[in-house]
């Protein structure tokens, strides 16, 4: 034990640094860590700790999710060694530390770098997973009512944080359907074929698959994005620049019910 909850895996360690802009996750402090090829496993902290002696243990976890990107924290060595206190730092706490830290760089770079949005529709349009069943693109919902039905719990944050940009994604899938283009279908369709196989993992046979939906909400957001992650050709463009962008389109195209449950 221990030692397979500090088994990474390569995507984990990517997404760790990439999503958190490199940077130490303590509000206020951007000390910058060490590229993610000669990572220092000091300064990746798990949320809940890896051992039976460390911070916030919970018995009922597996080594696979202590070592997973949901449970680990990028920071730098003196706020690690701050967050050592669990009175101060409890789970909620960390949680919402690297959620608010990752919108903030999530923010911070599609500023920079507005013209991801167009690359990142361009990149999921084409992953040709699509067949077009259904074209069905409208928006019929409630957001907070939707996030309630399927039982999100940790995305919420994101999810709000980055509505501000829903907008702009909006205007160019506009711009899209007035030049005739199939890329926003294409790109739904993709999605929901990406949600449907990673939903039907957690559902396998049952009929009553909302109890089981509800329970995974969160785990089943975040591997859309991973085999997004997998799926899309990145060419020159770094997994740092496009990644919240494919995070706008994501929750773009859970609002739209192609990623989670419609509420009934
Ligand atoms: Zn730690
Ligand atoms: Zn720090």
């Amino acid at each position: 034990m221990g030692k397979q909850a500090r088994n990474y895996s390569p995507l984990t360690i990517k997404k760790l640094y990439a999503l958190s802009g490199n940077e130490c996750s303590f509000p206020g402090c951007s000390k910058q860590m060490v590229s993610q090829s000669n990572a220092k496993n000091s300064n990746i902290c798990h949320i809940e700790a890896a051992n039976p002696d460390g911070q916030r243990y919970r018995e009922d976890m597996t080594d696979k999710e202590r070592a997973d990107y949901e449970n680990l924290i990028l920071l730098c060595v003196d706020h690690h060694t701050e967050t050592d206190d669990v009175h101060k730092y409890t789970v909620a706490t960390l949680k919402k530390m690297k959620d608010e830290h990752e919108a903030k760089i999530a923010s911070r770079n599609l500023g920079r770098s507005p013209s991801m949005l167009k690359v990142a529709i361009n990149k999921i349009s084409e992953i040709g997973l699509s067949d077009l069943k259904d074209t069905d693109a409208s928006k019929s919902f409630n957001i907070t009512t939707k996030l309630d039905y399927n039982g999100v719990t940790n995305k919420r944050r994101l999810i709000n944080d980055l509505k501000v940009y829903y907008h702009k994604l909006n205007t160019l899938y506009d711009e899209l359907d007035r030049a005739g283009s199939l890329k926003k279908e294409n790109l739904l369709d993709n999605i929901r074929h990406i949600y449907l196989d990673v939903s039907g993992r957690y559902i396998g046979q049952s009929d009553d698959y909302m109890p089981i939906i509800r329970q995974h909400s969160d785990s089943i957001f975040e591997e859309v994005f991973n085999e997004l992650l997998q799926l899309v050709d990145f060419g020159d463009v770094s997994l740092e620049e496009l990644s919240p962008a494919l995070r706008v389109v994501m929750v773009d195209a859970f609002m739209r019910c192609k990623i989670l449950e419609e509420p009934i």
